[in-house]
C-alpha cells in the first residue's frame, strides 16, 4: 500500500478494517452499496490535476489554455467538472461536442479533433460555433473552407503538424512519426502547404500550429523536439499568422510503483520553456500556448473496484482469479499490454502471499487485467482494486457478452454521489428493433 502511494488518489488510505479508502470512502461498503464492477473517481484529485495545471504554467510567468482531452473520461460530471475548474475541452467526435454542449461549454472553449471529421460532423460543428478546429489532413481543410464559406463565416482553424518525433511510447498511442494516420507532415511539405491552403481559404482564419506526439509520455524531451519543428516550420511560412501553439498532450502517469512520471509543474516548464526556446532563438514573438492533457487529470483519481467470483489452481502452472468485469470495462490491458497493481480492496494492509493472474468473465482467453500480481491470498468474495485505472477505462467500455456498462461515482470528502448509473439489462437492448 505505502509503496503504491503514487498509483492511488493522494486521500488513499487504509482504514481500522484494513479496507482500502478513497476520499473518505470505503470501497468495500462503496461496493455493497453501488454493486461491481464499480468506477470510483475521487473528485479532489480531479480538481487538484486541473489546478496543478492552471498553476503550472501561472507559475512559470507563461500562462496557457489547458483544454481538457475528453476521450480520457467523457462522463458528463468530469466534463462539468473541467468546465468548473476553468479548463477548456477537446472533443474528437459529434458525440463528444454534443456531451461538451450539454456540460455547457463556451462554444469558443471548445477544439474540435478528429482525422476524419465527416459531413455531419463539420455541420455541427459549425452549428455550434466551435471556437477552432484541429485540421488533420487536405480533404477535410477543403470541406469545411467550403461549408464555412456557404455559411458566409470564417472557422477559426489549427494546423496539425506530424512533426517526424517519435516518443518512447506503446506504438498503438505514438502519433509523432512519419508515419501516423494524424496530421501533415512535416516531411514532404504537407504541413507546409497545409497552412498555405487555409491562408487561401476565404471560410477559414489561421490561429496557429497543432502537434500531439503521443500518450504515456514520461520524458520530457520529446516537447523539445517538437517545438524546434513548429518554430522551424512557423519560421519557414512567416510567423505573423501563427499566434498559438498547442503542444497536445500526453504527460504519463504511474501504473505501477516503479514508474516515475514527471509532476504537471515539471511539464508546464518543460512545455512552456520548450516554446519559448524555439521562438526566441528564432527572433520571433513567443506565441500563446495551449495544451491537451487527457490521461494525466483523470488517470491517477480513478480506481476500479471488482468482486472476485472464483478462484482456480492449476498445480504447478498458475492460479487464476475470476472477476465480475473484465475487457468489457476495462480493455487497456487488452490493447496495449497495460500493466496494473492491483489490491486486495477488503484486505489492503495484506502482505502479498502468492502471485495470481486475475482474468475478467469474457470469452476471450486474451480477457486479462492483471498477468502477475503479488496478493494477499484471495478467495471468492474479496474486492480487487484497480488503481489508476481512471483514464481510457469506462470511456473504452462494451457490452460484450452482454455486460451492463458499470456504474461510475464521485467520492469527496467522505461522501459519495452516482454521476453514471449502472447500465441495467433493458438499457442494452433499448436500441433494438
Ligand atoms: C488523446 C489526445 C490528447 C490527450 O492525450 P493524453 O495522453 O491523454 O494526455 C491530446 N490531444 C490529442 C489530439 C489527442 O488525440
Amino acid at each position: 500500500m505505502v509503496e503504491l502511494d503514487q498509483v492511488l488518489p493522494e486521500s488513499a488510505a487504509v482504514n481500522a478494517d484494513g479496507h482500502l479508502q478513497i476520499g473518505g470512502c470505503d470501497l468495500v461498503e462503496l461496493a455493497e452499496r453501488h454493486g461491481t464492477p464499480l468506477v470510483v473517481y475521487d473528485e479532489g484529485q480531479l480538481r487538484a490535476a486541473a489546478a496543478e495545471y492552471r498553476d503550472g504554467f501561472a507559475a512559470d510567468g507563461s500562462p496557457a489554455e489547458v483544454i481538457y482531452a475528453s476521450k480520457a473520461y467523457w462522463g458528463l460530471a468530469m466534463l462539468r467538472l473541467a468546465r468548473e475548474e476553468g479548463l477548456s475541452i477537446d472533443v474528437a467526435s459529434g458525440g463528444e461536442l454534443y456531451a461538451a454542449i450539454r456540460a455547457g461549454f463556451p462554444p469558443d472553449r471548445i477544439y474540435m479533433h478528429g482525422n476524419n471529421k465527416v459531413d455531419r460532423e463539420i455541420e455541427e460543428l459549425l452549428d455550434a460555433g466551435v471556437g477552432t478546429v484541429i485540421l488533420d489532413n487536405f480533404d477535410e481543410l477543403a470541406a469545411l473552407g467550403v461549408a464555412a464559406s456557404a455559411r458566409g463565416v470564417r472557422q477559426r482553424v489549427m494546423v496539425r503538424v506530424t512533426p517526424g518525433v517519435t516518443p518512447s511510447t506503446h506504438s498503438h498511442i505514438s502519433t509523432g512519426q512519419v508515419d501516423s494516420k494524424f496530421g501533415f507532415p512535416l516531411a514532404e511539405g504537407q504541413a507546409g502547404a497545409a497552412v498555405e491552403a487555409v491562408r487561401a481559404a476565404p471560410g477559414l482564419e489561421l490561429v496557429g500550429l497543432h502537434a500531439h506526439v503521443g500518450s504515456q509520455l514520461l520524458d520530457l524531451a520529446v516537447y523539445g523536439a517538437t517545438a524546434d519543428a513548429l518554430a522551424d516550420l512557423a519560421e519557414r511560412l512567416g510567423s505573423t499568422d501563427i499566434t498559438a501553439v498547442n503542444m497536445g498532450g500526453g504527460l504519463g502517469i504511474a501504473y505501477t510503483r516503479d514508474e516515475r512520471p514527471p509532476s504537471i509543474a515539471e511539464y508546464a516548464r518543460a512545455v512552456s520553456g520548450a516554446v519559448r526556446d524555439a521562438w526566441s532563438a528564432r527572433g520571433m514573438p513567443v506565441p500563446r500556448l495551449l495544451v491537451e492533457p487527457g490521461r494525466s487529470i483523470v488517470g491517477r483519481a480513478g480506481v476500479t473496484v471488482y468482486r472476485v467470483g472464483g478462484r482456480k489452481v492449476i498445480p504447478g502452472v498458475r492460479t487464476y482469479i475470476s472477476v465480475d468485469g473484465g475487457m468489457s470495462d476495462h480493455l487497456r490491458p487488452m490493447l496495449y499490454g497495460s500493466v496494473y497493481e492491483p489490491l486486495v480492496a477488503n484486505h489492503a494492509d495484506g502482505d502479498p502471499a502468492e502471485t495470481v493472474r486475475i482474468v475478467g468473465k469474457h470469452c476471450e482467453s486474451g480477457d486479462i487485467l492483471v498477468r502477475e500480481a503479488h496478493l494477499p491470498l484471495v478467495k471468492a468474495g474479496d474486492l480487487i482494486a484497480l488503481p489508476a485505472s481512471g483514464a481510457y477505462g469506462v470511456c473504452m467500455a462494451s457490452n460484450y457478452n452482454g455486460a451492463p456498462r458499470p456504474a461510475v461515482v464521485f467520492v469527496d470528502r467522505g461522501a459519495d454521489r452516482v454521476v453514471t448509473r449502472r447500465e441495467s439489462y433493458a438499457d442494452m437492448l433499448a436500441r433494438d428493433a
